[in-house]
């Protein structure tokens, strides 16, 4: 079955399908059932299996559905009313979670969530990494799944009655959906943006305007080291400096844990957050954190895991796939300020870590020093160009390759060269499935065999989910026995 594009005529909104002369009219309100989840957590139901996506609908739910967008193979849908809640229904925590779209799965029970994850990651693997013989662990998921983000970019901006407002942006657009009091974030966000927001109102300063490129303040971004409770506020800007900064900096001083504060100086009209200058205007150039016992010190424009009790279970898991003895080279690509880097080299021989952001290998080298740590070296560039460079001028050893690249996955001249280093293990550690999955099958076909996944729930909530996997070798007669 199919829907007929031709056939039009009866009315512009109305499809006709081919072969039943089922229509479906555009606008109309359908009543499903809510079969499953697709990947970004939308409830997924059919009519006469033609497929609807029903975003903020939770799987069981007997609701009406208006099409919004409709495709010959499927449609998107409103979620206008729900008839029957399913079991797995739940009043999300946050009364803004639906307008604001962060936390797209917050209306499903936290067991429902998880259920999901793991056969996100589990589909994923199976369709698009077309692998099915391998060990599938149970989704390592959060006692307490509330206030676990230790970093939040909050823009501000007007609302349509022209007040200062803060907040996150709603899915997919730049209108800003207030909420300081956010599920996921520390207590100090809301009396943060409270103290900016006053000393805005007092001072006549306006928010950065997207359309007109006018105004100053665009985004506050707050941070704060769980186990040592520092904080760090740094504010973007459209201009070279706060007027009256001194006055603002004493006040955000008297916040409790208050250890940086700094200005981000954006004049670009981007949807890049932070600008190139960072001037410091209070205090410490970082904030410190720790990952177990290791200290790292974090500037603002280093990437952190957000999730820090979350990021221990998962460095663990990467830890144990990476089964070290003390006498293995390794490579950590896409190392961040060093983190898992540093966590290997405890009991590795020697650690290698690429990233591209130089203040982020800044941080990795002092990490290292700051935590006696001097079996590790670290290299600023591409992962895809670092180590095929390296690979053809010192041939390159590595026991293992540990890769945590952004969504977008690894490019295949670097999964390419790891091939050509013969690792004997590679630990993946991803957060975007799909990406991962494609990698998968990348290495699959070029002699390495997916051995074990563990999903690792860093952002509950959302329909993001985190993997750890582990990748070996394989040998010359597993080879042949399998393609026979
Ligand atoms: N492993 C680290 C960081 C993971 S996030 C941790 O756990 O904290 C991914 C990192 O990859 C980011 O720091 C990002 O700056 C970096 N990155 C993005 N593209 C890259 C590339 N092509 N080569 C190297 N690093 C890259």
């Amino acid at each position: 079955m199919g829907l007929d594009w031709n056939n039009t005529k009866d009315s512009e909104n109305e499809l006709k399908d081919s072969e039943t002369g089922f229509s479906y009219n555009k606008n109309e309100v359908y009543t499903v059932r809510i079969e499953d989840v697709g990947t970004g957590g939308e409830g997924i139901a059919k009519i006469d299996g033609y497929t609807l996506f029903v975003k903020d609908a939770v799987r069981g739910d007997l609701c009406e559905a208006k099409i919004t967008k409709a495709h010959p193979k499927f449609a998107y849908t409103k979620l206008m009313n729900v008839i029957e809640p399913s079991p797995y229904r739940v009043e999300p925590a946050c009364p803004v979670s639906r307008r604001c779209g962060g936390c797209k799965v917050m209306a499903a029970s936290y067991e429902e969530q998880l259920r999901f994850k793991q056969n996100k990651v589990k589909n994923n693997i199976e369709k698009i990494g077309k692998v099915t013989d391998y060990e599938m662990n149970p989704i390592i998921g959060m006692d307490v799944p509330y206030h676990y983000r230790n970093k939040a970019q909050f823009p501000i901006g007007l609302d349509r009655e022209g007040n200062l407002v803060s907040g996150f942006y709603a899915g997919r657009t730049h209108v800003i959906i207030p909420n300081e009091k956010c599920y996921l974030g520390v207590p100090e966000n809301e009396e943060i943006l409270g103290i900016i927001k006053a000393f805005m109102t007092e001072k006549q300063i306006q928010p950065y305007d997207e359309v007109t490129f006018k105004g100053l303040i665009r985004y506050v971004m707050i941070r704060k080291a769980f186990r040592t409770g520092e904080i760090m506020v740094c504010i973007v800007i459209n201009g070279n400096k706060i007027p009256d900064c001194d006055e603002l900096v004493e006040r955000l001083q008297k916040v409790n844990g208050m250890t940086s504060i700094s200005v981000s100086i954006n004049l670009c009209n981007t949807n890049v957050i932070m600008g190139k200058l960072i001037e410091h205007v209070y205090g410490k150039k970082y904030i410190t954190d720790y990952i177990e016992d290791l200290k790292f010190n974090i500037s603002p424009k280093s990437f952190f895991q957000v999730n820090p009790l979350q990021t221990e279970k998962l460095y663990g898991k990467a830890l144990e796939f990476a089964g070290l003895t003390g006498n293995e080279t390794v490579w950590d690509l896409y190392c961040g300020i060093g983190s898992i880097s540093l966590f290997l080299a405890r009991s590795a021989k020697k650690v290698f870590g690429v990233e591209i952001i130089s203040d982020a290998i800044r941080d990795a080298r002092n990490n290292a020093k700051m935590n006696g740590i001097e079996n590790v070296e670290f290299f600023v560039g591409k992962a895809e160009e670092i180590l095929p460079q390296y690979y053809e001028k010192h041939g390159g050893y590595a026991d293992v390759i540990v890769v945590d690249p952004p969504r977008k996955g690894c490019d295949t001249a670097l999964l390419d060269t790891i091939v050509k280093m013969g690792p004997e293990k590679m630990v993946y550690v991803s957060c975007d499935s799909a990406t991962l999955a494609r990698d998968i099958k990348y290495m699959s076909e070029n002699g390495y065999r997916l051995e074990k996944v563990q999903p690792v729930d860093m952002f509950p909530h959302t329909d993001a989910v985190e993997a750890v996997c582990l990748l070996r070798k394989q040998k010359q007669d597993d080879i042949i026995f399998n393609v026979i």
